[in-house]
């Protein structure tokens, strides 16, 4: 898994097992008690409980409270083989503010450092895949690693100017919007219009930061215009515009390698499943699906033990076969 592969495919459609797929987790403590004392609201009497030092309440899927200890994991397997997954990586990370907890990271942070670990072992690599957490600050340095990051699009972005095309008498304005470059029109009975431009080609630039640009084309009335657009980010977007104080374009966040809506977003969205399986079958496997050991240190353990367990499976099921020709 993870080689550079014999087959030259495309870099929006990667092979299954070049492709790394993450994502968090909050597993429930022992004890869901976040008190160490209660009275008894009849007989008034005071029971001790045992609480989690470190669990706290997390929202998951965007409304569901969850009480527990938060962890990451990422993942690859190979295409349609049971049993052929492989755990790389885990952490405990932050669900508090980072005054209260300074020493973990971040969901997004935790994920780009062992995303760039894994890759200093295995450069083979050709993607990533995650869920609406992992935002455009977060891609961005993946991308500029060389890999194709792929994340559903965060709802409620505002369609962004991106550049006028002119070329002869020609006039096109250029926006970002669902993901990808639009030219802006206006209907007939006066409203905004994007219409998504066809993308040619992922084009893909080796140097210090990799450069990936979309080959896109105008449709045109006189005739169709070829241009190249950068979807990694670019040094002028990270200059600070002095009137808002902030980068100039968030590129990675508004405008993206794989638009989310397209049969290529669609297969690898489908990739990151495997991690909620992951998460799934380690909650299955214990006891009401409660981790063992109380604090986050000692619940890590326990998840690093299934890893292992989980990893030695995937080895001794698929010792003798090779992806590689
Ligand atoms: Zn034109």
């Amino acid at each position: 898994m993870m080689q550079q592969s014999a087959k030259r495919v495309s870099r929006i459609y990667p092979e299954r097992q070049q492709v790394l797929h993450g994502d968090a987790t909050v597993a429930a403590p022992p004890s869901s008690h976040t008190e160490h004392e209660t009275a008894d609201k009849t007989t008034g009497e005071i029971r001790t409980h045992r609480v989690d030092p470190d669990a706290g309440i997390t929202v998951e899927g965007g409304d569901k409270q969850v009480y527990g200890n938060k962890f990451l994991s990422v993942g690859v397997r190979l295409a349609d083989k049971a049993h052929s997954r492989v755990i790389l990586a885990l952490e405990s990370i932050r669900h508090r503010s980072q005054a209260e907890d300074p020493d973990r990271e971040g969901e997004g942070a935790a994920f780009v450092d062992m995303v760039k670990y894994v890759l200093t072992r295995a450069p083979g690599l050709r993607a990533a895949t995650y869920d609406a957490a992992l935002r455009g600050k977060h891609r961005a340095p993946l991308i500029a690693e060389g890999l194709v990051v792929f994340t559903p699009q965060h709802s409620g972005l505002k369609p962004q100017s991106l550049q006028r095309y002119q070329k002869g008498t020609c006039t096109h304005d250029l926006y970002v919007a669902e993901a990808r470059v639009c030219e802006r029109r206006i209907t007939i009975d006066g409203q905004t219009h994007y219409t998504p431009l066809p993308v040619e080609e992922l084009e893909y630039r080796e140097g210090k930061r990799t450069r990936f640009y979309h080959r896109l084309t105008i449709p045109c009335g006189i005739k169709d215009h070829t241009l190249h657009i950068r979807v990694d980010e670019t040094e002028d977007d990270r200059q600070i515009d002095p009137t808002t104080g902030r980068k100039r374009f968030n590129r990675t966040e508004h405008l993206r390698q794989v638009p989310p809506d397209t049969p290529a977003g669609r297969r690898l969205k489908g990739f990151r499943q495997d991690s909620e399986s992951t998460h799934s079958r380690f909650d299955q496997s214990y006891p009401h699906k409660r981790v063992p050991a109380y604090g986050a240190k000692g619940a890590l353990l326990i998840y690093i033990g299934y890893a292992w367990l989980n990893n030695s499976v995937t080895r001794a099921l698929h010792k003798s076969e090779s992806v590689a020709p």
